[in-house]
């Protein structure tokens, strides 16, 4: 897995949940379509479509900060984060023009010329979270493209562990490996919290 084939795998899913932040603080979410990659062949940017009158467009264009989320029919989850920029005006109409010409459904929402009311948005710079629950243990990592930045998730064990092991018993994916001290396998870690309530030491400590 990488950046660009979770990148793929969401253009491929079609329609994501998409969040953005309104005027008061408050998340607000919906599904957007027609997404558009770039570079065709190792993709770091996404490009979508959305109408200027839209409450979506005015939260993008006064505070970009996005966040996507799709789930894929062999139970990967992807969530995507950024912040969306309107392309330049010299390049609206090729992007429009390219993004219905890649989502024919959309000649059908806004026929004719009317796709002149729309904005393209790019999201780049992005933190990117893969998630494999179809796997056994459990697969997660996490990837950054430009000038994207991950907030460290989940937990890590410090020296104050006593190696009782209660942790590793309690842990349902069995990823916590014995030693001094334990130590957690951070790619199949669920961030359940359960080995960080049982320690009897408070050896384990949350990230971020
Ligand atoms: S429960 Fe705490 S002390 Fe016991 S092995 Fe795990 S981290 Fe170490
Ligand atoms: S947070 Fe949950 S899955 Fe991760 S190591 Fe602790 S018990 Fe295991």
């Amino acid at each position: 897995m990488d950046a660009a084939t979770c990148l793929r795998k969401v253009a491929l899913v079609g329609v994501v949940s998409y969040a953005t932040v309104d005027a008061s603080g408050a998340p607000q979410v919906r599904l957007v379509s027609a997404i558009s990659l770039e570079p065709k062949d190792r993709p770091e940017r996404l490009f979508f479509f959305t109408a200027r009158g839209k409450d979506f467009c005015e939260e993008l264009l006064a505070d970009g900060r996005s966040q996507l989320v799709v789930h894929t029919r062999f139970n990967e989850m992807i969530r995507v984060s950024g912040v969306a920029r309107p392309v330049p005006e010299s390049e609206q109409g090729a992007w429009i023009d390219r993004i219905f010409a890649e989502q024919p459904l959309l000649q059908n929402v806004y026929p004719g010329d009317s796709r002149s009311i729309g904005v393209v948005f790019e999201l780049a710079d992005l933190a990117i979270e893969y998630f494999d629950l179809g796997e056994r243990s459990i697969f997660r990592q996490t990837y950054t493209v430009g000038e994207g930045r991950a907030r460290p998730k989940g937990f890590i064990i410090t020296d104050a562990c006593i190696g009782c092991g209660a942790c590793a018993s309690a842990c349902p994916q069995r990823c916590i490996e014995p030693g001094d001290p334990y130590a957690i396998e951070p790619e199949h870690c669920l961030h359940c919290g359960a080995c960080f309530e049982v320690c009897p030491v408070d050896a384990v400590k949350r990230l971020g």
